[in-house]
């Protein structure tokens, strides 16, 4: 069965996008430590981020590092912090979180909670920044 990240770089499950190319996607967390926390993923469905080719792996870094430009364009932020956990969803995939502090980056903080038309405008501003 594909996983939920599979299904929504597919279309098949709504997200928040951010930006995509032919072999990765970025899209908002639903449950965020910070506004314009992101998730970048492959579209290639693997578990374990290090578990990935080579190739795969380099290119997720680098279509990373474009939308953290566009983070820090877009959202008031000292830096953008990146986390890898996995703990959840078994689906490789790097946290992108703006920073103000280092304590912004526990994810044992309590989690914002957004309507629709904040992440939506947040998505929009991030996208528009890329
Ligand atoms: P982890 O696998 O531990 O890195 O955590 C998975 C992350 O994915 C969590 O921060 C969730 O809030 C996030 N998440 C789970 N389902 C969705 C979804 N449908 N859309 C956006 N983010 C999600």
């Amino acid at each position: 069965m594909a996983s939920i990240f599979s299904l929504i770089a597919a279309g098949q499950i709504p997200s928040y996008k951010i930006a995509e190319d032919e072999n990765y996607y970025a899209f908002l967390d639903i449950n965020p430590l910070a506004k314009g926390h992101t998730l970048v993923i492959p579209k290639k469905e693997v578990d374990y981020i290090f578990d990935l080719d080579e190739q795969t792996y380099a290119g997720l870094w680098a279509f990373a590092k474009k939308v953290a430009e566009g983070i820090k364009a877009a959202i008031p932020c000292k830096r953008v912090g990146v986390a890898v956990l996995g703990m959840e969803v078994p689906h490789a995939h790097i946290h992108l979180v703006p920073l103000q502090t280092e304590g912004d980056l526990n994810f044992r903080n309590k989690k914002l909670s957004l309507t629709p038309e904040e992440f939506n405008e947040i998505a929009q501003k991030i996208a528009a920044a890329i």
